[in-house]
């Protein structure tokens, strides 16, 4: 006989680990299958020798303090995690870095917004509207329409330079879309970078992992990895179980999946209604582990949002990678330093099907190219750093499709959300990246929501 769960989530990724969490604390038989041997998917750890290494971790964005309201409080307070237990170090400062204009932000918003009035004084008022605007929209309800954030921002903003300044760090810190975003994606993401700001957890993305982990067992989430989904069972519209890779069935009530909209619904016996587009934005990062901290030169930023022109360049690439832009994070330059290494992190956009179309032997020569345009990079924002490379490790977006399963090594996913999380499938729901709230703090704020609505409220496709 086969076994029977209550809920059925696919991955222990950010959103699939508190998904578990918000049902079993209720008392749900709740199983995560997961494909992989560790948790964390997009956003886990890895070792290389004696060094541990997180796989993408810049930033936590939308930091709060203790005591005040926001997105990062209210996931804490849902997974009944305290706020302590994060460990979390503020940043000094961020910057968006174009050629004849810098703007810098720090986890007050008067900075940035003083940096803006300052740069822009044409545009100040205006600006100031669009903040107003921005403060009163509401973001997070699930029927709002989706809107071109440019077009709303252009009926405020005159200045095509600040614009781009503006949606740099958040296109592509968060958007599916190429060249744009949603408008209430923008305002998630203007909230979380500009009024809020960023902070890191003193132990990394680890921190996070294992304060998940340690819930999960503590609720009685019954956690398997090495089992990846290979069929979701459908029959008169809707969900009746799963199929593993191994051939083993689990019955279920509803399934909670975060591989992807369209890498669920492929799964799935029935023929689905629809086919969301496999997102077009992937990219490259090059760490680098150094022998001198970049604060002893004096610089102190933590983020520079780089770019090489004054229009900003946010689609796929045409090349393996496109310079013309690049995230550099100093992982250390948050307000406390206890690390002993140094390390510098340079994010690309970046090409899926050039890089997988790559011969093995050329694929890694490209590699080292890109590597060294990335350490020259580093060279170049940071002057004067002359720093040894103690060890470095690149990967690229295949990298991410062999280990997160998203097609096309799209770190966004598609460019398709289904915002409700609804499938058109009774009891089955779609959470994380594919619903909409991206990031670690959004994925794991679409986990906790879609299992409130739909498995712990009641409400159904
Ligand atoms: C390089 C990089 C840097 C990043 N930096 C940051 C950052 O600084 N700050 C930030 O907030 N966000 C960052 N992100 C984004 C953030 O990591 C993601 O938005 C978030 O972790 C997504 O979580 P998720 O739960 O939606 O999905 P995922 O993390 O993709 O989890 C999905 C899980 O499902 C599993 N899975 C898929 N298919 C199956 C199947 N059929 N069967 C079983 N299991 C399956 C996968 O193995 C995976 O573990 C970064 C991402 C990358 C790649």
């Amino acid at each position: 006989m086969s076994e029977r769960f209550d809920a059925l989530i696919i991955g222990a990724g950010m959103s699939g680990m508190a998904a578990s969490i918000r049902l079993a604390m209720y008392g749900q038989k709740v199983v995560v299958l997961e494909r992989h041997l560790i948790p964390g998917g997009l956003n886990s750890y890895y070792q290389r020798g004696k060094r541990s290494f997180d796989v993408g971790l810049h930033a936590l964005t939308n930091f709060v303090e203790k005591g005040q309201k926001g997105p990062l409080t209210k996931l804490m307070k849902q997974l009944r995690i305290p706020y302590e237990a994060f460990d979390l170090i503020p940043q000094k400062r961020s910057l968006i870095h174009f050629p004849s204009q810098k703007l810098g932000f720090t986890n007050e918003f008067e900075y940035f917004r003083s940096e803006v009035h300052q740069a822009f004084p044409n545009d100040t008022e205006n600006f100031d509207r669009l903040i107003e605007k921005i403060r009163s929209f509401n973001e997070t309800a699930l029927t709002n329409e989706y809107l071109s954030a440019k077009l709303v921002v252009k009926q405020f903003i005159r200045d095509e330079l600040l614009v781009e300044m503006i949606f740099a760090p958040l296109l592509i810190y968060g958007s599916a879309w190429e060249n744009d975003m949603d408008f209430s994606q923008f305002v998630i993401m203007f909230k979380a970078l500009y009024f809020e700001g960023f902070s890191r957890p003193r132990g990394g993305v680890r921190t996070i992992i294992d304060l998940l982990m340690k819930k999960m067992e503590e609720v009685g989430v019954d956690l398997r990895f090495k089992t990846g989904v290979a069929a979701i069972i459908t029959g008169e519209g809707r969900v009746r179980g799963v199929e593993t890779d191994k051939g083993d069935i689990l019955e279920c009530a509803k399934i909670y999946s975060s591989a992807g909209f369209g890498e669920t619904l492929k799964m799935m016996t029935d023929e689905p209604s629809t086919q969301p587009r496999v997102g077009a934005l992937s990219f490259t990062e090059s760490l680098f582990c150094l022998d001198k901290k970049v604060r002893s030169t004096g610089f102190e930023d933590t983020i520079v949002f780089y770019n090489d022109s004054d229009k900003y360049h946010y689609q796929a690439s045409a090349e393996l990678y496109d310079p013309r832009s690049a995230v550099i994070c100093v992982p250390n330059n948050y307000s406390q330093d206890d690390a002993q290494e140094e390390m510098v992190r340079v994010t690309y956009i970046a090409n899926f099907a050039k890089w997988n179309e790559l011969p093995r032997p050329q694929y890694k020569i490209e590699k080292e190219k890109m590597g060294q345009a990335a350490w020259n990079l580093v060279n170049q924002v940071v002057p004067n750093l002359n720093a040894n490379i103690l060890f470095q490790d690149l990967f690229t977006p295949t990298t991410v499709k062999k280990y997160t399963g998203h097609e096309g090594g799209a770190v966004y996913g598609s460019p398709d959300k289904t915002r409700s999380g609804q499938t058109g499938i009774e009891g089955l729901y779609i959470i994380g990246t594919d619903q909409g709230f991206l990031g670690i703090v959004g994925a794991m704020l679409s986990g906790i929501s879609i299992a409130n609505l739909y498995g712990l409220v009641g409400g159904d496709a």
